[in-house]
């Protein structure tokens, strides 16, 4: 057991109860994991950021994209210094210990080409707190660093991905497979599928989206004349993320009931139920949100996640409920049903009945 004191975050009223679930869970057993500071995760921190420490992003009318992303980039220190107080007052309580984070943001641009259709070119903000046990930083963190800013300034006029850009995203999906200990089967597939996507999309190139989007007079149409394009290259649009994949994978099990025609007490029951016993073997393939198997009876993955709830059930049993509860809504997740409001509403329902042993 690495971490101490992650019980102490569970209380209904802790505002992010998959944090406990997943992360600090996941890292009894993994050697590190990632907080994304996303917009639908930290809606408040977000505004909050903005208002003020955010340095201007838009582009001023005669600046090139190599200028501002050298502006931005000289921003960067205070941007992490700024969530790294957040992190260790409004997430992770002070008295957590056997682990070290480390913060990293990165301006950087939309490089996909299906945002690009209808994307203002102008950077954002990514923000990952990494929480790891090794006394050190690890070494990764460095590679993911300059893979952030390579692709940054791979863009073609600030706004088009290359075989630079393509290198580079590669390169920092690689690196954090190997941090976060991802089974080999698992990223080989992954990489294999995030190359083949940039692989259309360089081939359809940004000639042609300029064009569609000069003969197209509304969005709805540059949309569909892009869905035919990559339709034309064997990769429908739908195909585009890898979430199509898994639900693929997991159609035969017709999980979709559970979250498209129950109400959500009936969710809240079926989760204090379930969360009491071992689940199917499939959902512990998907032991952190964000990861996806190769299969969802990858047996390399569903040892990770049945290893985090044998650690669990020895050294932090009230963590268990909360952590097979956690493992059910990135099953969900990934089928679809993206609610994270409601995702925590359902986990600290789990809190409070497994606390009360109702
Ligand atoms: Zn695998």
């Amino acid at each position: 057991m690495t971490v101490r004191g992650a019980d102490t975050l569970l209380t209904e009223s802790y505002p992010y109860p998959e944090l406990v679930g997943d992360q600090l869970c996941n890292l009894h057993v993994r050697p590190c994991v990632m907080i994304p500071f996303s917009e639908t995760a930290f809606p408040e921190w977000i505004s909050a950021f903005r208002a003020e420490c955010e340095p201007p992003r838009r582009l001023r009318p005669t600046e090139p994209a190599s200028e501002a992303n050298n502006r931005l980039r000289g921003h960067v220190d205070d941007v992490e210094a700024f969530f790294a107080e957040y992190l260790w007052t409004a997430v992770l309580d002070p008295e957590l210990e056997g682990f070290a984070t480390e913060l990293l943001a990165a301006p950087y641009r939309d490089t996909t080409f299906e945002s690009a259709i209808h994307a203002d070119f102008s950077p954002r903000w990514k923000i990952e707190a990494y929480l790891f046990t090794a006394e050190e930083p690890p070494a990764e963190l460095k590679t993911i660093r300059s893979a952030k800013a390579e692709s940054l300034y791979s863009l073609r006029d600030g706004m088009y991905p290359t075989e630079r850009t393509k290198e580079q995203i590669l390169t920092e999906i690689r690196a954090k497979s190997e941090l976060f200990g991802y089974p080999d089967c698992c990223t080989e597939q992954f990489l294999e599928e995030r190359a083949a996507r940039f692989d259309v999309l360089l081939e359809i190139g940004a000639e042609r989206i300029e064009s569609l989007q000069a003969e197209c007079e509304t969005r709805a149409q540059v949309q569909s004349a892009f869905k035919a394009e990559l339709d034309a290259r064997g990769l429908p649009v739908e195909d585009l993320n890898v979430e199509s994949r898994i639900i693929k994978q997991l159609e035969y099990l017709n999980l979709g009931q559970y979250f498209e025609e129950w109400s959500e007490d009936e969710l809240a029951a079926f989760y204090r139920r379930k969360v009491r016993e071992p689940l199917p073997d499939f959902f512990y393939a998907f032991f952190t949100a964000d990861f996806y198997p190769h299969h969802p009876r990858c047996d390399a993955s569903i040892e990770i996640g049945k290893r985090i709830e044998s650690t669990l059930e020895q050294s932090d049993s009230s963590l268990v409920a909360l952590y097979r509860a956690t493992l059910m809504t990135n099953v969900f997740s990934c089928l679809g049903f993206d609610d994270l409001q409601l995702h925590r509403r359902l986990l600290s329902d789990v809190i409070a009945t497994s606390r009360t042993g109702t």
